[in-house]
């Protein structure tokens, strides 16, 4: 395989030409450009938006701020690149991070292979030339040899088809989509639809600026403190001195992340003993409840005691027992929905200017011009803030016409639900990578580590095909076949399947209820890729 050197695009109709060419600028493309060029390959990001960050770059709703610690949650790839950038906070906030990727773009001298504000809308397999043509909407045509979907897990936002939302005269913002500028809601009447992480982070600065903030409620969370801060000195020194043991640690860890896991069980442990527990960790704050029992995701009477304590946390945070009583999660396990992480979430409902409405009780009926109607009545507003999620893990996939073998469509292979080999590679769409795709543990682990050890292995597999004169690799249909039931069958051990979450789809209307990430465990699941590759890439098909 020669190294095929980029001509000129395009607007001339030309086609340009690259080894590969990567989808997303956030923190997955960044790295992934990053390799490809260690490799002397000629690569090409195209990205939608305006800059370089991904998630970060669109999620700046005010109180965005990553619910993963800072330290974790940053490339491990560069001991200069660790040792030189100061983090702030333990959870870092949106700003902040997309600093850290503009430095990281800039440091890199990332930017002059990144074409912006440009969306990748077709990608067809050319069986002859065992290439790849891809499209744009700006009308770029290129071919590559490989391409690497870095497009993100929660990047196409779902807004609420609620009747009546567009003649709503008021300003309409989603916080997956949110105004460069920022927004300032003083002296306005604010409505949030929805209540998951977006909604809890936003919610409390919301309160402090509105005179008056509606949240509009259909399924409340379970949520645990962030107990967020300025990180110490003694800390960053500590982390500068040791990261090359932490970051080992993290890799073989479960999540990803630095939570110490007790083996043991809920149920065999006495009440006070379990309260300690928690209460040692809910002092701690962020997932560190996540690990307070080994049995708290696995077994429904000791997921309860969890969930019971959290639930004794919201009744003693918020003040009105009725508001308490419709905050309380009920009819889902703890955790089995994404867990969030706060700062005075529950605390804002004490605040006169916020009302809570629980729109499973009384439904919305519709958006009118100045407001949202539920069965009981209407409430006037300014402003609507859908904090309503997104089309998780397929969506962003989904959007671009992309083809395989045969000119078969991702949306007819996928048209049961998500089919991987590895959560990295699908039958019949050879040479394409999904960076932290379905199938991989992906949003049940640190996005950050998840990523590089993706990047990673899809650039040595890359090597390894230059190194053989290889032109193509496809999982095949055994592999992807066996694969598919391994997740399930690791996901059936677990209570995850109980709850209507995005992450099995519940949350867009007629998406295939599959859950979707690897439940296994980052430091299991690394050793199996590690594992395919080291057999000379078993389970798929290489060809010359
Ligand atoms: P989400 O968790 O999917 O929450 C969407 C919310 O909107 C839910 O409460 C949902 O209610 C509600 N909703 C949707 N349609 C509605 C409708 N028609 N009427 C009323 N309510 C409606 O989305 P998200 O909060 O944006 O979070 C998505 C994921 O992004 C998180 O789980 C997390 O993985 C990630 N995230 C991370 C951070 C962080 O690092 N700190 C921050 C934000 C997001 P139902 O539950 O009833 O469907």
């Amino acid at each position: 395989m020669a190294n095929e050197q980029a001509a000129s695009v395009t607007e001339s109709g030309e086609t340009a030409v690259f080894d590969a060419v990567i989808v997303g600028a956030g923190f997955a493309g960044l790295y992934m450009l990053h390799r490809l060029r260690g490799l002397g390959m000629s690569a090409k990001v195209y990205e939608a938006g305006g800059g370089v960050g991904g998630t970060w770059f669109w999620n700046r709703y005010p109180g965005a701020r990553c619910d993963v610690e800072s330290l974790q949650y940053s490339y491990s790839f560069s001991d200069a690149l660790e040792q030189e950038w100061q983090w702030t906070e333990r959870y870092a906030s949106q700003p902040e991070i997309e600093r850290y990727l503009n430095h990281v773009a800039d440091r890199f001298e990332l930017r002059e292979d990144i074409q912006f504000e440009t969306r990748v809308i077709a990608m067809t397999f050319n069986e002859d030339a065992k290439r790849w043509s891809i499209r744009t909407d700006r009308g770029d045509r290129t071919t590559a040899r490989f391409c690497v979907m870095a497009t993100g897990c929660l990047s196409t936002a779902k807004t609420p088809d609620l009747q009546g939302i567009d003649a709503f005269q008021g300003d309409t913002y989603h916080t997956g989509h949110w105004p460069a500028e920022g927004v300032d809601f003083t002296g306005r009447r604010v409505g949030v639809i929805g209540t998951g992480s977006s909604a809890i982070q936003c919610i409390p600065y919301l309160a402090r600026q509105a005179s008056h903030l509606f949240v509009f409620q259909r399924t409340p969370n379970f949520s645990v403190p962030a107990h967020n801060g300025p990180l110490s000195p003694q800390l960053l020194e500590d982390w500068k001195a040791n990261r090359v043991r932490y970051r080992q640690r993290d890799r073989a860890s479960h999540f990803g992340i630095r939570i110490e896991l007790n083996r043991k069980s809920a149920l065999g442990a006495q009440p006070e003993e379990r309260q300690r527990e928690y209460d040692a960790r809910w002092c701690d704050g962020g997932f560190a409840m996540l690990g307070a029992f080994a049995d708290i995701i696995l077994n429904r009477e000791a997921n309860e005691t969890a969930a019971e304590f959290v639930r004794s946390k919201i009744r003693a945070i918020v003040r009105d027992p009725a508001v308490a009583e419709k905050l309380t999660p009920k009819d889902y396990p703890f955790a089995t929905k994404r867990l969030c992480v706060d700062t005075d979430y529950y605390a804002t409902f004490n605040r006169d200017n916020v009302t809570l409405i629980d729109v499973r009780a009384t439904p919305i009926r519709e958006v009118t011009s100045t407001g949202v109607r539920t069965v009981r009545g209407e409430y006037a507003l300014d402003s609507i803030v859908c904090a309503t999620g997104f089309d998780a893990m397929t969506g962003a996939l989904h959007r671009i016409d992309i083809r395989g073998r045969g000119g078969v469509s991702l949306q007819q292979h996928w048209s049961g639900g998500p089919r991987t080999y590895l959560g990295i590679t699908i039958a019949g769409f050879p040479n394409l990578f999904t960076i932290t795709g379905p199938g991989s543990p992906s949003v049940l682990s640190n996005m950050v580590l998840s990523i590089e050890q993706h990047v990673e292995w899809i650039s040595d597999c890359i090597s390894y095909l230059r190194n053989r004169k290889l032109a193509s690799i496809e999982a095949a249909v055994e592999a992807e076949d066996a694969w598919v039931a391994h997740v399930n069958d690791v996901t059936s051990y677990t209570l995850f399947p109980f709850a209507n979450s995005w992450y099995v789809g519940a949350n867009i209307p007629g998406k295939p209820r599959v859950f979707m990430p690897y439940v296994g465990g980052v430091g299991v699941y690394r050793r199996k890729c590690d594992a395919v590759a080291t057999q000379g890439y078993q389970g798929f098909v290489l060809r010359s």
